[in-house]
């Protein structure tokens, strides 16, 4: 591989040795990558600078190193910074919230250049929009992304109309009818408005999903079934879901 250059968002920085950087981006061209800084840490350096901070927007330089998927990083170039989302820890928190997320569902090298553009939208959108709802979205719409949104069309077991007395079941991803209710005891009445709002979030532009109105109890409800749901598909806890509640 020659040396490539791309944009990318920064997901984990880890520390190597003295006075190198391992770094994790989210890039727009190459999907998840790992890419080691050096010369960063140290008496003599500050750590990196501002484009070397979590979910930082930088321009990306590296090429590959042999026998390894882990790449140099020759240069990044910061190009936002998001400071708005940074004011706040509550902001800060979801922002970091984001990027674990995704970190934790995507593996290196797999492009999507849907997820990047979602990413940064979103810690866009945390300058100006409630992070709750910011984090709301960027769920959706990443569940969208990923293929396994839930349905809400027909019944996930057995494909027909769900009709009235339909609930939400986790185990097969989305609605099941009255008659397939004995197919998971787990599953849980929703109100239709969830339902409604989530379709919303899912088909319309990014620039118009910010201003659609929710009660309060929608978006209650939404926090606990996306959380279950995307607890169920990632299967390992996610550090920053930990504290969002504890600062919540
Ligand atoms: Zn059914």
């Amino acid at each position: 591989m020659a040396i490539q250059k791309t944009e990318g968002i920064l997901l984990r920085r880890q520390d190597l040795r003295e006075t190198s950087l391992i770094l994790t981006f989210y890039t727009k061209d190459f999907g998840k990558i790992k890419g080691i800084v050096r010369g960063v840490r140290g008496p003599r350096s500050a750590c990196g600078g501002a484009n070397m901070e979590i979910f930082a927007h930088d321009e990306v330089v590296f090429y590959e190193r042999r026998r390894s998927d882990i790449f140099t990083i020759s240069q990044c170039d910061l190009l936002d910074y998001f400071a708005p989302a940074r004011e706040s820890l509550e902001r800060l928190s979801y922002a970091s919230y984001l990027v674990e997320l995704l970190d934790s569902v995507t593996a290196l090298g797999d492009k999507n250049e849907e997820a990047f553009d979602l990413l940064l939208n979103s810690l866009r959108l945390l300058s100006s929009c409630s992070p709750r709802r910011v984090a709301r979205i960027f769920e959706i719409r990443l569940l969208h992304i990923l293929g396994i949104m839930p349905t809400f069309g027909e019944c996930a077991n057995c494909a027909k109309e769900v009709g009235a007395g339909s609930r939400f079941s986790i185990r097969h991803g989305g609605l099941i009818c009255k008659k397939c209710l004995d197919s998971d005891r787990e599953a849980r009445p929703i109100m239709q408005g969830t339902v409604n709002f989530i379709e919303h979030i899912r088909t319309l532009p990014f620039e118009r999903v910010a201003r659609i109105k929710v009660a309060a109890e929608v978006g209650v409800e939404l926090e606990r079934i996306l959380r279950k749901f995307l607890d169920f598909h990632i299967e390992r806890r996610l550090k920053t879901v930990e504290f969002l509640k504890k600062i919540a």
